[in-house]
C-alpha cells in the first residue's frame, strides 16, 4: 500500500489548493499565472490585489478568496518548498543528506533566471563549481545536472557550431571539478531547438574526456527520439563509450506544441499521452538492449513504466544497482519510497534556488501534477484500480494538433535551422549568391534623368494598350492564379532569394528567409482577398430595385519600395496593385535593386503581362520623384521614410495643372517605437523582447524598438541585464550564420548612426557603445534621441514613475507605428491597448515580426494613413468602389414579385 501523497493531502491548505486546481481548469490557469507573478509582488496588499484580479470570476473556491496576503504567501512558499530542496546551497546540502538517509540518491539542479548574457552564463557556471565544492565538502557523492541554455547566452540553432564548441569548453570546466571529486555530470535536455546542439556537444564531451560518469537526458515525447537513440547507441558502440541516458517523458510538452503551431511546423511531439508512454517503453527497450555500454536511468512517476524498466532490466540480467529509476523531488513520494523499499535504486532530481527564478519550475511541476491525462493524477488523485494503472499504453487519437481548416490564413513556415539539412542548403545558397547577384545585376540598368520621361511614357502606353483585358472583372480569377503561381516560384527558390538578401542588404539568415516567407504570404493572401473582393456583391434593396457594389482598379500604380524588407514589402505593394487589375510601375530602393529585379522577373514568369508590370530602377530623387509627379499615375504605393512619404502626399495633393482625378496614396512611413516595461514585468521576457526588437537586423526595421520606457522600480535591474545581454550579442558579417548583428546597410546609414550616438552621449548616460550598437539611459521626452528615427541599433532607455506617465511618454512622438507593453497586470495591459498611439501593439513579446493575416501591419500619426498591409482592408486602397442601383420595375411588373 502506497503512502498517501502528501502533495494531495486534503488536510493541508496546499493539498486542497492542488486538489481543487486539478478539477477546475479556470482556477488552475489563474493559479499558474498568479504563481508566475507572485515573486515580484510587493507586500501583502499587492498580493491581495493580484489575488482579486487573477481569481475573481473564476471557479476559485470561496475559502481560497478569503485567504489574506500573508496566508497566500505562506501557501506559495510551502508549495515551492515541496518541490525544491532548498533556497540556497546550504539548505540543499542538508536536504540531500536527509535524502541519503532515506535511501535515495540525488542529482542537484540549480534554478535560475534565463541566461541572457555571458555574465549570467559565467555566474551559472560558477554556481556549478560551488555546488561541486559544497557537496564534496559535506562528504556527499557529487552528482549535478546542468542546463545547456544556462551555460551559453548565445546558444541557438543558427549559431550551431559555435554553440557546440562553447558548450563543450564550458562543460569541460565543470567536468574538471566533477572529475576531481570523482562525481557525475549530467547534461539536461530542454526545448527541441537546442536538442541537436546538446547531443552533439555531449558526444564531443564523451569522446574527448574519457570519463564515463557522464549522462544526457533524452525526451520520449519527441517523435524523432527513437532515431536519436539509435544514433547515440551506435556512437557508444563505435567508440566503446560508456555513459548514462536519463530517459524522460519531457517537460516542455505544451511549449513544443505551441511553438510548432506558431511556426506552421508539424508537431514534433506525440499527439496523445498514451503514444508518449508507448514510445517511452520502446525507447527503454532500445536502451536496455545496449546496457553493456549505457547505464539506463528511467525517469518516471508512472508505476507501469517503472515496472517495465524493472522487467527489462532483469531480462537484460542487470542487478538493481546497474540501472536506476529517477524521480522529481516532491513528486509521487510514496511511489519513490516503495521502490527504495524494494531495493531499487532511486535518484531524486533535486533543484535548489531562490523563489523568484524558481517559480517557473513550480509552474511546470504543478502542470504535470494536475494534467488531466497524467499518471500522477490517475495514481494519486483518482486512486485508480491497479489494472488501470498497469494497463499497457494504448488508445485512439482524438487531438489533432494543427488544424489547417481554411478558416485562418496559413503562413509560410520559417526555416527550422536546428536541422542540418536546412543549414547546409542555406550555406550553399549563400556561397552561390555572389554569382546570382552578378548575373541579375547585368539585367539592371538604372534610368537616368534624361531617359525617365520617355521610359515613363512608353510604359504607360503599354499599360493602356492591354489594360482593358487585364482589368476586366472576368480576369480577376486569372490575376489571383498568377499571384499563387508567383508564390510557388518563390517557395521553390526560397534559399536563393534569401541568400541574395544576405549579401545585398546584410540580413541575417533567419531574417532573410522570413522576408521571403512574408513575400509568399502576401501573394497567397492577396490572391484570396481579391477573390472575396471581386465576388458579386448584392446590397440590401427593396422589391423592384437591384443594388450591387463592384470594384474597379484605379488605373496605374507607382510602387516605391524600401530596402529593408526588400522582397516582402515590394511584393506586397506590387501584388496588391496587380491583383486588383492595375498596371504597375515598380521602383525598388537603390540598395536592393537585385532583389527587386528578381521579384519583377518572378512575377513576369508567373504570368503578369510585360505590358502591365514595369521595372524602374534608379535614384529615388529622379525615378521615384518622376513617378510621383506624373499625372497619368493614379496612385502611389510607398513605403519608406517620413520625409519622402510626406513629400509624396504633398505633391499628390497640390498639383498643377490639375490632374484629371484625385491622386491617392498608400504611404507607410517610419516609427519611433516604444516598449513599456511595467513594474511587475518578468525581466526575462522584458530584456529578451527589447533586445530582439531593438537590435535584430541592426535595428533597421520600421517596427524596431528605439525606446524602452521602464518603470522606476526595476529600471536599474533592467538596464544592467539589458546592457550585459546586448554586450554578449555576436557581431559579424551577415554571411556568418552565428551573427546576431552586422554592419548597417550603407556607409551613409553608418554615418547617421554615428551622429545619433554622439547626440546620445550629450543627452543621456552612455551604457554601451559597441560598433554601431548603443544604449543610452536617462533619456527624456524632449531629447532628440527620444523623438527622431535613427533606423539603426541605438536604444534610448527612459524612466517612468507610473504607467500613465509611461503611456504619455510613449505617445510624445510624431510617429504611431508599433509599441508594446511587458506586464502581468490585466488592467495595465488594457490601458495600454486602449491608449497607446500605435497601429500595432504587442503584449509580452517583441514588437517586430508582424505576420500577414495574423498581425495586419501599418501605423497612423506620421507613420501612415492607417492602411494595413496583410490585412483584409488593404486591397481597397487600389480600387474605386462603384455602386449600381437598377430599377427593376417595368410597366408595373417586377420579377421580384413573380411566384
Ligand atoms: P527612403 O524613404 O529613403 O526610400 C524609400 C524609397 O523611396 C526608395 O525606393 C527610394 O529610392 C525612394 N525615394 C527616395 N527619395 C524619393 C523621392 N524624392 N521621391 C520619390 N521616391 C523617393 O527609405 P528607406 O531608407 O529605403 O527605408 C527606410 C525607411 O522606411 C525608414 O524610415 C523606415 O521606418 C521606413 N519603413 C516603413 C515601413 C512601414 O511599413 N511603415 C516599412 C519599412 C520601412
Amino acid at each position: 500500500m502506497l503512502r498517501k501523497d502528501p502533495l494531495f493531502d486534503a488536510g493541508t491548505a496546499g493539498g486542497r489548493v492542488l486538489l481543487h486546481a486539478a478539477a477546475h481548469h479556470q482556477f488552475m490557469a489563474a493559479l499558474l499565472y498568479f504563481i508566475d507573478v507572485y515573486p515580484v509582488l510587493n507586500g501583502v496588499r499587492q498580493v491581495e490585489e493580484y489575488r482579486d484580479e487573477y481569481f475573481a470570476g473564476t471557479d476559485a473556491p470561496p475559502w481560497f478568496m478569503e485567504l489574506n496576503g500573508s496566508r497566500l504567501s505562506e501557501l506559495l512558499s510551502e508549495l515551492f518548498a515541496s518541490f525544491v530542496c532548498g533556497r540556497d546551497l546550504n539548505q540543499a546540502v542538508t536536504s540531500i543528506s536527509i535524502m541519503a538517509d532515506r535511501g535515495f540518491l540525488y542529482t542537484l539542479d540549480t534554478l535560475g533566471e534565463a541566461t541572457l548574457s555571458e555574465e549570467e552564463a559565467e555566474m551559472y557556471l560558477e554556481k556549478q563549481l560551488e555546488a561541486v565544492d559544497a557537496l564534496s565538502a559535506a562528504g556527499l557523492p557529487v552528482h549535478i545536472t546542468v542546463k545547456p541554455t544556462s551555460l551559453y547566452s548565445q546558444i541557438g540553432p543558427l549559431n550551431f557550431q559555435q554553440s557546440v564548441d562553447v558548450l563543450v569548453s564550458r562543460l569541460k570546466r565543470i567536468l574538471k571539478a566533477v572529475k576531481d571529486a570523482d562525481g557525475f555530470l549530467h547534461v539536461d535536455m530542454e526545448q527541441r531547438v537546442y536538442k541537436n546542439i546538446t547531443i552533439s556537444a555531449f558526444k564531443q564531451l564523451v569522446s574527448e574526456s574519457s570519463y564515463d560518469q557522464l549522462g544526457i537526458a533524452i525526451q520520449s515525447y519527441l517523435k524523432e527520439t527513437k532515431a536519436d537513440l539509435r544514433d547515440l547507441t551506435a556512437f557508444a558502440r563505435q567508440g566503446n563509450h560508456r555513459f548514462t541516458v536519463r530517459l524522460v517523458k519531457g517537460a516542455y510538452y505544451e511549449y513544443e506544441r505551441i511553438f510548432a503551431q506558431e511556426n506552421g511546423w508539424p508537431s514534433p511531439v506525440f499527439e496523445e499521452k498514451y503514444m508518449t508512454d508507448a514510445a517511452y517503453e520502446e525507447n527503454l527497450a532500445i536502451l536496455f538492449e545496449n546496457s553493456d555500454l549505457i547505464r539506463v536511468a528511467a525517469a518516471t512517476h508512472n508505476m507501469r513504466t517503472a515496472a517495465e524498466a524493472n522487467r527489462l532490466a532483469s531480462e537484460a540480467g542487470l542487478s538493481t544497482h546497474e540501472y536506476e529509476i529517477q524521480m522529481l523531488n516532491g513528486m509521487a513520494t510514496g511511489m519513490a519510497e516503495a521502490l527504495v523499499a524494494m531495493g531499487i535504486t532511486v535518484r531524486l532530481y533535486a533543484p535548489y534556488g531562490p523563489m523568484v527564478p524558481g517559480m517557473a519550475y513550480l509552474v511546470r511541476r504543478l502542470v504535470e501534477n494536475t494534467a488531466t491525462d497524467g499518471m500522477v493524477r490517475l495514481q494519486f488523485i483518482q486512486a485508480a484500480a491497479p489494472e488501470d494503472i498497469f494497463a499497457a499504453p494504448t488508445g485512439s487519437s482524438s487531438r489533432l494538433l494543427f488544424h489547417p481548416d481554411g478558416q485562418y490564413f496559413i503562413n509560410h513556415p520559417p526555416a527550422d535551422f536546428s536541422l542540418e539539412s536546412v543549414r547546409s542548403s542555406f550555406s550553399r545558397s549563400v556561397k552561390n549568391a555572389g554569382s546570382v547577384m552578378k548575373s541579375v545585376g547585368e539585367r539592371i540598368q538604372d534610368i537616368s534623368k534624361n531617359q525617365i520621361s520617355n521610359r515613363l511614357s512608353k510604359a504607360i502606353n503599354d499599360i493602356e494598350e492591354v489594360a482593358p483585358a487585364w482589368k476586366s472583372s472576368s480576369n480577376a480569377p486569372r490575376r489571383a492564379e498568377i499571384l499563387r503561381r508567383g508564390a510557388s516560384i518563390m517557395s521553390r527558390r526560397i534559399y536563393e532569394l534569401a541568400a541574395v538578401q544576405v549579401l545585398e542588404v546584410g540580413k541575417q539568415w533567419d531574417q532573410a528567409y522570413n522576408d521571403v516567407c512574408e513575400a509568399i504570404d502576401f501573394l497567397n493572401y492577396y490572391a484570396g482577398e481579391s477573390e472575396r473582393l471581386f465576388a458579386h456583391r448584392s446590397l440590401s434593396g427593396i422589391a423592384g430595385e437591384r443594388n450591387t457594389l463592384s470594384y474597379r482598379p484605379r488605373g496605374i500604380v507607382g510602387v516605391i519600395a524600401p530596402w529593408n524588407f526588400p522582397l516582402a514589402i515590394s511584393t506586397g505593394m506590387t501584388s496588391a496593385a496587380l491583383v486588383t487589375g492595375n498596371g504597375v510601375l515598380y521602383k525598388p530602393a537603390e540598395e536592393s535593386a537585385v532583389t527587386g529585379r528578381l521579384m519583377y522577373e518572378i512575377l513576369i514568369e508567373a504570368g503578369v503581362p510585360e505590358e502591365i508590370l514595369h521595372f524602374f530602377s534608379g535614384e529615388g530623387e529622379v525615378v521615384g520623384a518622376a513617378l510621383v509627379s506624373d499625372l497619368r499615375v493614379n496612385c502611389i504605393a510607398f513605403t519608406g521614410s517620413k520625409e519622402v512619404g510626406m513629400g509624396i502626399i504633398e505633391t499628390l495633393s497640390r498639383q498643377q495643372p490639375q490632374p484629371p482625378h484625385v491622386r491617392s496614396s498608400v504611404t507607410e512611413m517610419g516609427g519611433k517605437n516604444g516598449i513599456i516595461i511595467d513594474a511587475d514585468a518578468d525581466l526575462d521576457v522584458a530584456v529578451e523582447a527589447v533586445l530582439q526588437s531593438a537590435f535584430a537586423f541592426q535595428g533597421q526595421k520600421c517596427s524596431a524598438a528605439s525606446r524602452a520606457i521602464v518603470h522606476e522600480s526595476l529600471y536599474h535591474e533592467f538596464l544592467n541585464r539589458l546592457v550585459a545581454a546586448a554586450d554578449s550579442l555576436i557581431m559579424g558579417p551577415a554571411e556568418d550564420p552565428g551573427t546576431y548583428l552586422g554592419p548597417p546597410v550603407s556607409s551613409e546609414a553608418e554615418r547617421k548612426i554615428a551622429e545619433y550616438i554622439a547626440i546620445g552621449r550629450e543627452e543621456g548616460r552612455e551604457m554601451l557603445v559597441k560598433d554601431n550598437l548603443a544604449i543610452f539611459a536617462d533619456i527624456r521626452t524632449e531629447h532628440r534621441l527620444a523623438r527622431e528615427e535613427v533606423f539603426g541599433p541605438v536604444l534610448a532607455v527612459m524612466k517612468t514613475d507610473t504607467l500613465r506617465r509611461g503611456i504619455e511618454m510613449a505617445n510624445s512622438v510624431d510617429f504611431g507605428l508599433t509599441g508594446g507593453i511587458v506586464s502581468r497586470n490585466r488592467g495595465h495591459i488594457d490601458l495600454v491597448c486602449e491608449n497607446l498611439e500605435a497601429g500595432n501593439i504587442y503584449v509580452n513579446r517583441s514588437i517586430t515580426g508582424a505576420l500577414v493575416g495574423r498581425q495586419p501591419f501599418g501605423g497612423f500619426k506620421l507613420s501612415g494613413q492607417g492602411t494595413k498591409a496583410g490585412g483584409q482592408e488593404y486591397l481597397f486602397n487600389f480600387v474605386h468602389p462603384v455602386a449600381v442601383s437598377e430599377n427593376m420595375l417595368r410597366r408595373g411588373f417586377s420579377p421580384d414579385f413573380r411566384g
